[in-house]
């Protein structure tokens, strides 16, 4: 569970400086978290960074933040790794398996900012070592969510969340009367298609989909936001981390994505966690919880905010919020087909191999087409991911 402090106030402050871990370390969120490490130097040590195949971005980030251990998970380029680290005292690794031996390294914190189910066991293997995990991989928790939720709190490991909705909720949420709360909603941008008919979507092209309207992030959560299989990955994502059935989690569209989510309680309160779009804000949240520091996102000025407007989601015309409930309903590994589908079809849809509305389509068809079984051991959530895969990649709509 999430841990809650009774009273915050009271808490000692961390020991300082803070050692941090970040998997993903060049990805859009790895980005965001380096920005934040170098404006606090003396409050944090940079213990590893992992990356998958961009060394230059990885060598560049190492050197600034002065890095124990440098990862790179293509094996193909340990000696690339190697001979730019010559001369400096940061170690060097590569593989799956180094990638997952960094997050065992004792650290304060890891930043969990893989994307995709790639990131489910590093992650685990922090959770595993009592850590405490900024998660920023959704798709981790959406495949192996309980069995996920059982290991922290079998390992006393502390999960902050770091999606922008969910460390708004987290910020809001009373853990300790959850009885109190009448729903959570979800806030959605919508999306570049927010105002799209089917039949336009139909023909729009990969630059078009990961062109966001708010926010700046890395290809395939733009495409999903696109979709709006962002949202239904968070959907399961909240019910994994609020004590809600799912019922009691709400999708609003609000298109400025300055409200980040709301907490509606039983007396008629609506409290929210407002900002501007800008992931350094739940990351230094994460990064400094319970306590917080200062970080470089623009502040918001409400006297230039012209207006903040709401709108009820589209289920007919984003099939993909639909297809969330019948996921969480059905149970099983059925969550685990439905992100591994998706991040199928939108591997395919960037290679331009189909078309966009192919992507949901692919992932409803996959659904049906992958057996349902239950998830008892983190083996079952890998073989139903493998499964999957190979369906969807072969899925024709
Ligand atoms: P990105 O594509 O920009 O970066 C992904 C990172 O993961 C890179 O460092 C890459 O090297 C690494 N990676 C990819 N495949 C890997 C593999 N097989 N093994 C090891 N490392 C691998 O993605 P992003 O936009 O930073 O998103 C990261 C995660 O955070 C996603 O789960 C996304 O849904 C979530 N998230 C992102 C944002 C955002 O603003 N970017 C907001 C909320 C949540
Ligand atoms: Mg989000």
């Amino acid at each position: 569970m999430i841990p809650q402090p009774h009273n915050p106030l009271a808490l000692q402050p961390h020991a300082q400086p803070r050692s941090v871990t970040v998997l993903g370390a060049t990805g859009s969120i790895g980005a965001s978290t380096a920005k934040l490490l170098a404006l606090h130097r003396g409050s944090f040590r940079v213990e590893a960074l992992t990356a998958y195949d961009n060394v230059a971005s990885l060598v560049e980030q190492a050197k600034l933040l002065g890095a124990r251990r440098a990862v790179i998970g293509n094996e193909a380029h340990y000696m690339e790794l190697k001979s730019a680290l010559a001369g400096t005292s940061i170690e060097a690794a590569a593989g799956a398996d180094a990638v997952i031996e960094a997050a065992r390294m004792p650290s304060d914190i890891v930043i969990a900012g893989i994307v995709g189910a790639a990131g489910l066991m590093p992650t685990l293997a922090a959770i595993q070592r009592g850590a405490t995990v900024a998660l920023a991989n959704k798709e981790c928790l959406v495949c192996a969510g309980s069995l996920m939720m059982e290991e922290v709190k079998r390992h006393n490991a502390t999960l902050l969340p770091v999606d922008s909705e969910h460390s708004a909720i987290f910020q809001v949420f009373d853990f300790e009367r959850p009885e109190t709360i009448e729903k959570i909603i979800l806030t959605a941008s919508g999306g570049p298609f927010r105002t799209f008919t089917r039949e336009q979507m139909k023909n729009v092209t990969p630059e078009q989909a990961v062109r966001h309207p708010n926010w700046s992030m890395g290809a395939k959560i733009s495409i999903d936001s696109a979709t709006m299989m962002n949202k239904a990955l968070e959907i399961i994502e909240a019910s994994h981390l609020f004590p809600l059935p799912h019922e009691q989690i709400e999708v609003l569209v609000h298109p400025e994505s300055i409200i980040h989510s709301m907490v509606s309680y039983v007396d008629g309160s609506v409290l929210a966690q407002l900002g501007t779009p800008d992931m350094c804000t739940p990351i230094a949240y994460a990064l400094a919880w319970p306590a917080r520091i200062a970080s470089p996102s623009a502040k918001l000025d409400f006297t230039t905010l012209k207006s903040l407007t709401f709108e009820a989601s589209d289920t007919k015309r984003f099939p993909a919020l639909r297809l969330a409930r019948e996921v969480l309903a059905a149970g099983g590994n059925a969550s685990v087909v439905f992100n591994a589908a998706n991040e199928i079809a939108v591997a395919r849809f960037l290679r331009k191999e189909i078309a966009f509305l192919d992507i949901v389509a692919i992932i409803e068809k996959t659904l049906a087409d992958v057996a349902n079984s239950p998830l008892r051991r983190i083996e079952d959530v890998i073989e139903a991911d493998t499964q999957s895969r190979v369906v969807a990649e072969n899925t024709h709509v």
